[in-house]
């Protein structure tokens, strides 16, 4: 088997419906594609000369779950053919609470999946109304017993700083999900992105964003309630039990190559990062006549390489180490970015003995700010 890539991405762009924030690559409402689906996939896993024994897969999407249980073990029959998780491998799903049974539970365990990747949001009955979810709290709850009663790691994506949320909401939803036993929690600001329903809807003044200060809040009482309930913030967004860091994500930051299929997967081969064109029906199209389907090639100079490598590690709590980051990168840190650590140290975002540079805690509040001064 060839050796030198160990993690693997596939995406599965499938939704029940589009919910009104997201403008993730995916087709709601076509289920009829599932079958052109694998076809498609298995003659794009023949990209792979040979099969690659991995450390991680990661099924994201769209709802993986959406494809059910038949579904997912079909999706497994074609991956074997070329992804083979190690025997310790995390393998993980992405899923929705509604897909969740006993017959998925058993999928799951069938195809080696040891990691779920529940899309929670929040337990709100509003906030889940507003984000247009089609799940309540029951349905969270029931689901995280049987999953962790399953041996499952659980992971539960919460978002914050959705419209008409209040910071009591917020604070009960993180409460709930930390009393459930998640072992990760991954916690997100709502993003307005252009194009979705709810840009549409905030140009028409009919939805509106809370205030930065507020959101602010949320985040600082969400790294608080998650700290004093065991969890380690390891990442800005992501927060878990001790030993239980999603070992793909920690791949992707450690800027190690990676593999990916699907329409809109991204790979990245060590130096360049090659993206699959997004539309769903197209790249099935392609792939069934024999076609190409890569839609962008970004070939990264191994300086562009090291300011993304420096941004990624910055956002980890354990920051960034000058002397192991030259051995990788061949760049100094502070040939690449002394002024705006300088900056960063002296308005409190940053700490750096002169080893070692890491955010402190209002950095990460406001990190997304600051890295435009180092890309
Ligand atoms: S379920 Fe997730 S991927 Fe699907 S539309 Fe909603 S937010 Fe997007």
């Amino acid at each position: 088997m060839k050796g030198d890539i160990r993690h693997a991405y596939v995406h599965v762009p499938f939704c029940r419906h589009r919910c009104g924030y997201c403008d993730f690559t995916l087709v709601a409402g076509r289920d009829d594609l599932f079958e052109d689906y694998y076809t498609a996939l298995g003659v794009e896993l023949k990209r792979l000369a040979q099969p690659i024994e991995l450390d991680t897969l990661y099924l994201g999407g769209g709802t993986p779950s959406h494809l059910g249980p038949e579904g997912i073990k079909h999706l497994f029959e074609v991956l074997h053919d070329v992804l083979r998780p190690a025997s310790a491998a995390e393998v993980t799903i992405e899923a929705n609470p509604l897909d969740i049974s006993e017959a998925s539970v058993e999928a799951f365990h069938s195809c080696g999946i040891n990691r779920v990747s529940l899309g929670v949001q929040s337990l709100n009955a509003l906030t889940l109304s507003t984000l247009d979810r089609d799940h309540r709290e029951d349905d969270v709850r029931r689901v995280m017993h049987l999953l962790l009663d399953s041996g499952f790691i659980v992971s539960v994506d919460l978002i914050i700083a959705a419209p008409k949320q209040t910071l009591d909401a917020a604070s009960r939803d993180i409460e709930a999900i930390t009393a459930l036993g998640a072992q990760h929690v991954s916690v997100y600001c709502l993003t307005w992105e252009q194009g979705t329903a709810f840009w549409g809807k905030r140009a028409r003044g009919t939805l509106m964003p809370v205030a930065e200060d507020i959101e602010h809040e949320m985040f600082e009482l969400a790294i608080d309630r998650l700290s004093s309930s065991g969890y380690q913030q390891y990442e800005v967004s992501n927060f878990a039990q001790p030993e239980m860091m999603c070992r793909h994500n920690e791949a992707y930051w450690d800027c190690r190559p990676w593999e990916a299929f699907g329409p809109g997967a991204a790979r990245f081969d060590g130096q360049n990062r090659i993206t699959n064109i997004r539309s769903t029906s197209a790249w099935i199209k392609n792939l069934i006549a024999g076609k190409g389907v890569t839609g962008d090639v970004d070939a990264m100079t191994p300086e562009g390489a090291a300011r993304e490598r420096l941004v990624l590690g910055l956002r980890r709590r354990r920051g960034v180490d000058r002397i192991s980051f030259f051995q990788q990168s061949g760049f100094q840190v502070d040939d690449l970015a002394k002024k705006p650590i300088q900056e960063w140290v002296a308005a409190g975002f940053a700490d750096d003995d002169g080893e070692h540079v890491r955010l402190t805690r209002s950095g990460m509040l406001l990190s997304d700010s600051l890295w435009s001064a180092v890309l």
